[in-house]
Parts: C-alpha cells; sequence; structure tokens
C-alpha cells in the first residue's frame, strides 16, 4: 500500500483547485434554483402521439439541472424519478403544495415549473412562458428567448396564468410550456434526446441573462 507523500497530496490539491475555482466563479454561483417537472407517478400530464409528458418533464429537467449546476447554482428538484411529490394517492392541491413547500424550505431564489402541452387542433405547436399576473415578466422573457433561440420552435410568447404553482410562489416563478404533444412532429421532437437538450441549454441561458441583467 501506497502511503501519500506531501508533494502527492499538493499535487491532487493542484488538480482539484481549477475545478472548484471554475464552479465558485460560475454565473450562478450562489444562486439556489428550484425544478419542478410537472406530474409524475399515477400523474401522467398530456399524453398524445405516444408520448408522456410526466417523463418529458423529468428528462427536461434533470438535463437542466445538470447545466444549472455547472453555472455554479444550487439546484433543488421537487422529483427525480417517475414518481408524485406529495405522499402517493393526495389530492391534486396537496400535490401542488407540496412543490411549492420544497421551494420555500429550499429558500430559492427563482422557482421553474416543467411541462409539455395538448391542444385540440393538432396543428398548434410552439413554446410558451407562463409568469404570474400582475408581476414581473424579466425572468420569463428571458427563458421564453433562450428557448426559441435554442430550438427555434413556433414564439407562443410569455402569458400570465393563475396556476397553483405560479400564485403560491413568493419568489420569481415561471411555468414553462416546451411544446405541445397534440402536434405530432412536436411530440416527436419533445421525445428525443438532442430536442431535450436544446430545451435545457435554452432555459439555461435564460437563466444565466436573468442574474447578469440584475447584476447590472
Ligand atoms: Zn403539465
Amino acid at each position: 500500500m501506497l502511503k501519500p507523500t506531501p508533494f502527492f497530496i499538493l499535487l491532487v490539491c493542484f488538480i482539484l483547485l481549477p475545478v472548484s475555482c471554475l464552479a465558485a466563479a460560475g454565473p450562478l454561483s450562489g444562486r439556489i434554483i428550484v425544478l419542478d417537472p410537472g406530474h409524475g407517478g399515477t400523474e401522467d400530464g398530456a399524453v398524445a402521439n405516444g408520448v408522456r409528458e410526466a417523463d418529458v418533464n423529468l428528462a427536461v429537467g434533470l438535463k437542466l439541472r445538470d447545466r444549472l449546476a455547472a453555472a455554479g447554482a444550487a439546484v433543488v428538484m421537487t422529483r427525480t424519478a417517475d414518481r408524485s411529490v406529495a405522499s402517493p394517492g393526495s389530492a391534486l392541491p396537496a400535490e401542488l403544495q407540496a412543490r411549492v413547500d420544497l421551494s420555500r424550505a429550499a429558500d430559492a431564489d427563482i422557482f421553474i415549473s416543467i411541462h409539455a402541452n395538448s391542444h385540440f387542433k393538432p396543428e398548434t405547436a410552439g413554446v410558451i412562458t407562463f409568469y404570474p399576473p400582475e408581476r414581473p415578466t424579466e425572468l420569463a422573457r428571458a427563458i421564453q428567448e433562450g428557448l426559441v433561440g435554442q430550438t427555434g420552435a413556433v414564439d407562443k410568447k410569455i402569458r400570465p396564468a393563475n396556476f397553483y404553482v405560479l400564485r403560491n410562489s413568493e419568489i420569481p416563478a415561471v411555468l414553462v410550456e416546451t411544446g405541445f404533444l397534440t402536434n405530432q412532429e412536436e411530440a416527436r421532437k419533445l421525445a428525443d434526446c438532442a430536442y431535450q437538450e436544446a430545451i435545457a441549454e435554452g432555459i439555461c441561458q435564460g437563466v444565466v441573462r436573468y442574474f447578469s441583467s440584475r447584476e447590472r
């Protein structure tokens, strides 16, 4: 068994130092971000064209988590598996409140809920970022811009909405609809790993831009 010499320890420190410095100096360092992949467990969300919303939301959420963490953020996920957040069998308000509670407990800076959409017209496609009514729109604008820029999806603009997780968040909160599963072409894309990466990259860029514009 080799005993680590002081030189060896010093060498390891030199190798590790630049890595930790990079993380500490990342554009999102010191930020706490809650990511909420919508639905999960017995709640499928929208299901169309063979694609289940809960699965897309989680896949995008995990990819986004990795990007935000690489930029220095502390990321809190409401779920990292195909399950509910409240105890199984809870009513919908309790399920949604459990997600809000997690965000409050984390003392987070921003809350991002990830969803995919459905519409009775199959031709309807595009991305929408919702924000709570009568609250600032900067975060929603930055994320929508990043998302449209990275995916090339139809820009269905930012919109106010009274969704539970938005109206009950005290911090800047958005609910991102990443596309329409009822649109055959968009459903195929939303299930595609590379497209999910593009969504994650777009949202991440929007978050970085949001925080950097607040520092000026
Ligand atoms: Zn949904």
